[in-house]
């Protein structure tokens, strides 16, 4: 017996029918009461119209433009509705502003454009996710409050940032220190008091294949369009006030948050040091989230140009081992494989996990994960369609429907801005493990001597160290 957390009076619009689409329609169907006749899936790839069919839910087989969205997705809408963006290649913030002119709630896992702009421009500083996220900020500031709008509720970004304020909590409890954060203000104070220096979403899917990668494949655990899309954006993080060197080719931005700085280098071909429980130590690729520079910008203290605290915060994702492989095959042969390929949950030996946390570093207790261990196995036991990696984000997408409905005129928010309580109670039955971890493990521990390196010997956790140069 699942709880059934609200009604849902007008139609669902499911945008995308991919990997995290069919995971998420089960755990709506779960967990709202809604009318079937009124689901709606928007999906343009007709190879996935059989298994559209088999839902018994009406499909519309069209893509979602720049040109066609105020028709279509118009002449779908009503109020009482909610539109679940979980395609590729649809502009987050037109749908939102539309949305939001209908009075109907939107959610989606990512701050995406029109088709096109990943690879459009050869201005680096356009392709970022700071000024994708930035002109969300700018809808929000211009337009205050409001209908509900969800930007960026998946795993990561999404569910990352409620472990935030867990971790903090947990460190708060370890360290003597009281705590009762309720404003923004108050959990960027907490952050400070602690000592936190910076925070890396700390990431190793071990789920392998049955079968191995054939040459030519680009295999991963999720979209491979989304992944590629953003491992060519230039690596991008939020940039802390404990950083004292940047690298020659960093740079900042002149408006917005000013929270975070990019690398003229593609992500995914960045690599970082980092930590999580199974593997320990291990190489991540600092691939550009939004969650990054949103974590940055959510826990400064003091004015935007001139911070008083900021922690530097980025992402340090080790995907499967397959998808290690097909973007090394990628980078090094300049060309996009043609066959991508989305590991079913059934392809997937026993015992592979997504281990997804954040590693809170820099503090008296060194560093903190905390996060999510989800095994392939347990996924399979908790909901249908989907393997560990998309069970963490479609029941992210859940808990924030979920908090939407309870929320429906809090206008455009992020995940940080959103009560991590309320969302991880939602959440939590579906994400396995959840724990934290201490490690005295520091990005100088076992450093290899044979060859000299540009280090800052006096802070372990600076950037300096972390980067792989
Ligand atoms: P996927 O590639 O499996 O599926 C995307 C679907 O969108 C495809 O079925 C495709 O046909 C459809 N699509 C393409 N263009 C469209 C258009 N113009 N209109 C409507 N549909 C269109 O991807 P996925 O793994 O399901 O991921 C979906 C989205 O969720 C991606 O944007 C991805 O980046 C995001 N995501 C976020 C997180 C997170 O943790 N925040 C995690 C995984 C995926």
């Amino acid at each position: 017996t699942h709880p059934v957390y609200a009604r849902i009076d007008g139609p669902i619009i499911l945008i995308g029918y991919g990997s995290i689409g069919r995971g998420t329609l089960p755990l709506i169907e779960r967990h709202f009461d809604f009318d079937r006749e009124r689901l709606v899936i928007v999906e343009p790839n007709t190879a996935l119209a059989g298994d559209i069919a088999k839902t018994g839910y009406r499909h519309v087989a069209e893509a979602v433009t720049e040109a066609n969205y105020r028709e279509l997705l118009g002449g779908l809408i009503a109020p009482g509705g909610f539109v679940v963006n979980l395609s590729v290649d649809t502009s987050s913030l037109d749908l939102i502003r539309f949305c939001r002119e209908q009075g109907v709630l939107y959610i989606d896992t990512v701050v995406e454009p029109w088709a096109g702009y990943y690879f459009g421009t050869d201005d680096n500083a356009e392709r970022t996710n700071y000024a994708l996220r930035q002109a969300m900020r700018d809808e929000k500031a211009a337009n205050p409050g409001g209908t509900t709008a969800v930007s960026c509720c998946g795993a990561n970004p999404g569910m990352v940032s409620w472990f935030v304020k867990e971790a903090l909590l947990m460190l708060a409890r370890d360290t003597g220190v009281a705590a009762d954060p309720e404003t923004r203000g108050d959990w960027a104070q907490l952050m400070q008091t602690l000592g936190v220096k910076g925070v890396h979403i700390a990431e190793r899917d071990t789920q392998v294949r049955l079968t191995p990668r054939e040459p030519g494949h680009f295999v991963n655990t999720w979209s491979v369009e989304g992944f590629i899309a953003e491992g060519f954006q230039p690596a991008e993080l939020g940039w802390g006030t404990a950083e004292s060197w940047m690298p020659d080719n960093a740079h900042t931005h002149d408006a917005g948050c000013l929270a975070g700085i990019w690398l003229q280098q593609p992500g995914a071909a960045t690599r970082v040091r980092t930590w999580c429980p199974t593997p320990g130590p291990q190489f991540g690729f600092l691939v550009t989230h939004n969650e990054a520079i949103s974590i940055a910008d959510y826990y400064t203290v003091g004015p935007a140009e001139a911070p008083e605290f900021r922690p530097t915060c980025h992402y340090a994702y080790h995907p499967c081992d397959d998808a290690v492989l097909s973007l090394h095959e990628m980078f090094g042969s300049n060309q996009i494989q043609d066959v991508h390929h989305i590991l079913d949950v059934d392809e997937i030996e026993p015992g592979g996990i997504d281990e997804l946390g954040v590693l809170l570093y820099g503090h008296e207790k060194n560093a903190l994960w905390y996060g999510s261990r989800l095994s392939n196995e347990e996924t399979k036991a908790l909901a249908p369609d989907q393997n560990a990696t998309g069970l963490q984000v479609t029941s992210a997408v859940l808990a924030g429907m979920v908090w939407a409905l309870e929320n429906p005129e809090a206008g455009i928010v992020e995940t940080d801005e959103m009560d991590h309580r309320r969302c991880l109670e939602v959440q939590r039955p579906y994400l396995g493990p959840v724990e934290g971890h201490y490690t005295g493990w520091t990005p100088l521990t076992d450093r290899q001597t044979q060859f000299p390196e540009d280090l800052d010997e006096g802070n372990p956790w600076a950037f300096r160290n972390v980067l792989e140069r």
